[in-house]
């Protein structure tokens, strides 16, 4: 038997699970995770209103009900308090981690962390109910909103803060952030991005569903999308580009019709300064007037635009985090590996993989963990003879209790889930998400007395 630990039972994390069992049934699995819910970012990251790709959940809950997979929620692995990646590696004959991008970029301008000033993900991961968030009160006073950057969490989140309350009560979005929604008075919302239309990041389906939304006007201005060659020449662009610059081009020659908010798409335009108000807050977010500078990038004008903005969300990417113990490239934020296998000092490191956004970097969309997961798992059982020579003291669970770790078993996991159905029903609402780790953890304890 090969006992394989992966850490992180988000996306890349599940497929890596589900690779392993199917393809060598001597391998047993535990799927480690610091929170007690599994799913990672299909959890905490896909939109709430985004019920399709959230049912991608069914898909992981049958890997992690798999007879030869455990899910082990409530472990955390590195950091203080957490379990040493040494010693997790002494308990298993291999170990995958999976631990995503778990910061953001910086902006790295003056006035960034102004009140006011905030990541896309600690927006995110309050409407997502992630239990570490922090209520920032995103919405007080605020009627324009500035989102910096043009993926899709950008459109993510431009789409969250246009959404009336009517679509959002369906979804699993917490009560808290329901109401703050509801009682929302942002009207205008400008999405903006330093370099072209032809250049963004989002995919077009997520691009075309801005358009989809009530009572809500996208405007584009066509002078500013003409001042990228690609939009007025199209032809040599990539298919999904093309896509993305027809469908600016439709809004480009569409008149507002006066709905009560309005998502514009900005481009050409590169963050340079957020300005206070007179309270101290952000009130504004200079940007510098771009042009292509035929190599793809763009280069500044000189020519400055302020825009107003009460609230501003910088979505400009995430970032790997170190994980103590592990080997860490600062530069492109990912441990640095061959096919899935850890390097340290450019040597293997026996037992040691990686998968998911740490191995490869934070792009893609969730399917694209499914390649990756096999590459790593076909290295890893590749070196499985070598690492079945050196076999680990027994069940891993029971030396994790013997240090003082308990964690939160499968039922437990289904204990919240059930007291997120119950809390539903009381708002009269459908299943409604946990939001902090006290709810949390007494639903899960629940399960276990
Ligand atoms: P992303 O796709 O990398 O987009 C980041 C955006 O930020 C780009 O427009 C980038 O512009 C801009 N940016 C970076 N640094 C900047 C700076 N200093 N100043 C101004 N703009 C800057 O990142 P993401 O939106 O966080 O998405 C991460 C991944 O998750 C992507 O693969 C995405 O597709 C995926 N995702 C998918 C979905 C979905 O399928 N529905 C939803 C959410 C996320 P440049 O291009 O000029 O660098």
């Amino acid at each position: 038997m090969l006992r394989v630990a992966v850490v992180g039972s988000g996306p890349s994390g599940c497929y890596t699970a589900q690779c392993l069992v199917q393809q060598d049934s001597s391998v047993r699995v535990d799927v480690l995770d610091r929170l007690p819910c599994p799913y990672g970012l299909v959890r905490y990251g896909v939109a709430p209103d985004h019920e399709k790709i959230k049912s991608l959940q069914n898909t992981l809950r049958a890997v992690l009900e798999h007879e030869r997979v455990r899910f082990l929620g409530g472990v955390q692995v590195g950091g203080a308090g957490g379990l040493p990646a040494a010693r997790l590696r002494e308990l298993y004959h291999a170990v995958v981690y999976c631990v995503g991008a778990a910061t953001d970029r910086r902006l790295g301008i003056h006035g960034e962390d102004l009140p006011g000033s905030w990541s896309a993900t600690e927006f995110v991961s309050w409407y997502s109910a992630h239990p570490d968030a922090v209520d920032g009160a995103f919405l007080r006073d605020a009627r324009a909103a500035v989102v910096i950057g043009v993926g899709n969490v950008a459109v993510d989140v431009a789409r969250m803060l246009a959404r009336a309350a009517a679509d959002l009560s369906p979804t699993d979005l917490p009560q808290a952030a329901l109401d703050a929604l509801a009682a929302s008075r942002v009207t205008e919302i400008q999405m903006v991005g330093r370099r072209g239309p032809s250049q963004a990041r989002f995919t077009t389906k997520e691009l075309r569903e801005l358009g989809t939304l009530p009572d809500t006007d996208v405007v584009v201005d066509p002078q500013e999308l003409a001042l990228d060659p690609g939009y007025a020449d199209p032809s040599g662009l990539p298919a999904a580009q093309r896509r993305n610059v027809e469908v600016l081009r439709g809004w480009a020659g569409t008149p507002p019709t006066g709905a009560a908010r309005r998502i514009r798409l900005r481009f050409h335009l590169r963050p340079v300064e957020l300005l206070a108000d007179g309270g101290g807050r952000v009130g504004a977010v200079r940007f510098e007037r771009t042009a292509p500078d035929g190599r793809g990038g763009v280069s500044g004008t000189g020519r400055y635009e302020d825009v107003e903005a009460q609230l501003v969300l910088r979505s400009v990417g995430y970032r790997g985090v170190p994980l103590e113990g592990l080997p860490f490239d600062a530069a492109a934020g990912t441990v640095p590996n061959r096919e899935g296998r850890v390097l340290r000092d450019g040597v293997v490191s026996p037992g040691e993989y990686v998968a998911g956004w740490i191995k490869r970097g934070p792009t893609g969309v969730i399917g694209t963990n499914r390649p990756c997961a096999k590459e790593t798992v076909a290295s890893l059982l590749a070196d499985a003879a070598v690492l079945a020579r050196r076999p680990p003291p027994g069940d891993p669970l029971v030396r994790l209790r013997a240090a003082g770790i308990e964690p939160v078993p499968w039922a437990g996991w289904q204990a919240i889930e059930q007291a997120e159905a119950e809390l539903g029903v009381s708002l009269g609402r459908g299943t409604v998400k946990l939001p902090d780790w006290q709810s949390l953890l007494t639903a899960a304890r629940g399960a276990a007395s």
